[in-house]
């Protein structure tokens, strides 16, 4: 039967404006790098899209090289877009992204303008749309000018093939100077893509002040630590990843468990599972803009959603939660 989306998709999770920009994004989105490629079945990943839109996550992430194989997420997705949500493109923000390794030789990678508008126009046509509304960096390239790649950026929207621009794990100083070049340009940089979760907080040292003082937004990546800051792991020394995700092991170690098992007992406390506490941690004042979660089923979409009823924190327990997680 043709996707009819929920007539209540609205209702539920609220939505958070992205620094001082006009970009709105959920509290939640989700991200298609691990599980959305030719690893998993394309029925799996159309439940989870469906049941994302359905409950208000309209936003969708992707990269050139999400899959595996590389690609392969982008051709899902357009798939998808071709057959569920063609009629939604005004009701979603898609985005994507160039600067880790794509094709062989020099032009595959980084951040050189040649790379960035080669990329973009593949990922426009792997997914079939003609613009998303995010295009990112992906990643830092020191040896090209910063002006060459925010400048390619630029480009992008100037062509109409992004509505916004950001950038990705890029240190203060390298943001900083990204979004005076951009400024510059006439076209601002939105967001930030950082690393962030209760086990990895590099951006409170210098990052997040960056951004507010820019106008910047953020939306943080590996949020759950790839499964390590839910219940998939803690007593289960059976559990894997889904699709073959290996990376997972190095988060796997026995003094992040003992800092897991520790918040999982905050989490506790307060009626919630510890990923619940993860994405509400994330989300709390002073926090980013979204959680950009990684899914492999709809339960897991379900439970992670319900970090929405509870977002506020007590400084008692977020003096609890920084014994733990500050070393
Ligand atoms: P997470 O830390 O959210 O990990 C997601 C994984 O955690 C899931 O795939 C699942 O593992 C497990 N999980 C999620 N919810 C639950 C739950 N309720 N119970 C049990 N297990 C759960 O994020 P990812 O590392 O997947 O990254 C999210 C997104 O961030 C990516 O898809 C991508 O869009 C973006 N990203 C960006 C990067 C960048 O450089 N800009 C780098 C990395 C990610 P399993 O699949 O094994 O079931």
């Amino acid at each position: 039967a043709p996707y009819l989306a929920a007539a209540d998709r609205y209702e539920s999770t609220g939505y958070r404006r992205v620094g001082t920009s006009g970009l709105i994004l959920p509290p939640i989105s989700l991200g298609l790098w691990w599980n959305f490629g030719d690893n998993r079945p394309f029925d799996t990943q159309r439940e989870i899209l469906r049941h994302a839109f359905d409950h208000g996550i309209t936003h969708f992430d992707l990269a050139n090289n999400y899959g595996p194989p590389y690609g392969s997420a982008e051709e899902n997705f357009g798939r998808m877009m071709r057959t569920d949500f063609k009629a939604y493109r005004n009701e979603l923000i898609i985005s994507s992204k160039a600067g880790w390794d794509m094709w062989p030789g020099p032009y595959g990678n980084l951040g050189s303008r040649k790379y960035i508008l080669a990329s973009a126009d593949e990922s426009l046509a792997r997914m079939g749309l003609d613009y998303v509304d995010i295009f990112y960096s992906h990643r830092p390239d020191l040896d090209t000018p910063i002006e060459e790649t925010i400048g390619a950026l630029d480009t992008l929207v100037r062509k109409g093939k992004a509505l916004y621009v950001g950038i990705s794990s890029y240190s203060p100083e390298r943001t900083a100077q990204a979004a005076a070049v951009a400024k510059e340009l006439g076209t601002p940089l939105v967001i930030h893509q950082p690393s962030y979760s209760m086990l990895n907080r590099w951006v409170e040292d210098g990052l997040l002040n960056t951004l507010s003082e820019h106008g910047m937004g953020s939306i943080a990546f590996t949020p759950l630590a790839q499964g390590l800051l839910t219940n998939k792991y803690l007593g289960d020394d059976s559990a894997t990843p889904a699709g073959g995700r290996n990376s997972v092991q190095a988060h796997l170690t026995e003094e992040n468990f003992a800092k897991a098992r520790a918040l999982a007992a905050i989490a506790e406390s307060r009626g919630q599972s510890l990923a619940q506490l993860a994405i509400a941690w994330l989300l709390r004042d002073g926090g980013v803009s979204s959680v950009l979660i990684g899914a492999s089923s709809t339960a897991q979409l379900d439970e992670n959603l319900g970090a929405l009823t509870n977002t506020s924190f007590t400084s008692e327990e977020l003096d609890l939660i920084n014994k733990i997680t500050i070393p």
